[in-house]
């Protein structure tokens, strides 16, 4: 469903991704791990066109990416401060996506409502970002990425700003969401025990390649080499 092979991505000097190649079959999640400057969110950034890559190719869902700009890929992002709109209160927010797609406002608004739905938070509507709890602006994130009804759902490190007990909460409720709406997803979180629980398969990413991928099981059962065992933490 997902093909990227050989990406590369460069800024200046520094290699962000060095001919990452990644596969994710329909309604597949994949998780992302690796240290702090790996190229996880560059990957992410690549994939959903917010980056200019260097070299290699981007395929959904069969059709080629490259050239396709952001709003026509079909693609729904959740960034790690979840960067909502604080002009527009939640159901602007949420319609965006929707409306710059080209749909008319009161089509955009009915699907941004079904989006808020979704995921649990109905009649805040009116209500701005600020005066949102962090739990309740993370929900708006997803619903945003969701209402465009995308292809393909990039989230970065979505929890890492909330407590460990609403985090907690969020990922179970993430899991049937996913399951349900059967949408392929690369999740980047810092958190194996998240990888753990919701991902089909895990990639570990290093100096901007894919070290190994495979069943969350397999990846830790087996690590494909010293570096990879000391990153997931086991005793070597
Ligand atoms: P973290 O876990 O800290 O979020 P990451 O794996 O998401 O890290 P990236 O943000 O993808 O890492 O960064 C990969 C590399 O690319 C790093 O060396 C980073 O400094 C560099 N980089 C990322 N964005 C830019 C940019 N806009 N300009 C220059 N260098 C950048
Ligand atoms: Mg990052």
């Amino acid at each position: 469903h997902l093909e990227v092979r050989e990406l590369v991505k460069r800024f200046g000097a520094v290699t962000a991704l060095r001919e990452v190649s990644l596969q994710a079959a329909r309604g597949e999640v994949v998780a992302l791990l690796g240290p702090s400057g790996c190229g996880k969110s560059t990957l992410l950034r690549s994939v959903a066109g917010l980056e200019r890559t260097d070299a290699g190719t981007l395929r959904l869902a069969g059709r080629d990416l490259r050239g396709v700009p952001p709003e026509r890929r079909e693609v729904g992002m959740v960034f790690q401060d979840y960067a909502l709109f604080p002009h527009l209160n939640v159901l602007g927010n949420v319609a965006y996506g929707p409306r710059e797609r080209g749909l008319p406002r009161l089509e955009a608004e009915r699907q941004a409502r079904a989006a808020l739905e979704r995921v649990g938070l109905p009649g805040l509507e009116t209500r701005r970002s600020f005066e949102l709890s962090g739990g309740q602006q993370q929900r708006v994130a997803l619903a945003r990425a969701l209402a465009v009804k995308p292809q393909l759902l990039l989230l970065d490190e979505p929890f890492s700003n909330l407590d460990e007990p609403l985090r907690v909460r969020l990922q179970a409720e993430l899991q049937p969401l996913l399951r349900e709406l059967e949408i392929t997803t690369l999740l980047v979180t810092h958190d194996q025990r998240e990888a753990f629980a919701l991902a089909d398969r895990v990639a570990v990413l290093r100096e901007g390649q894919v070290v190994q991928i495979g069943t969350p099981r397999a990846v830790y059962a087996r690590p494909a080499d010293a570096w990879t065992a000391r990153f997931l933490g086991h005793a070597n």
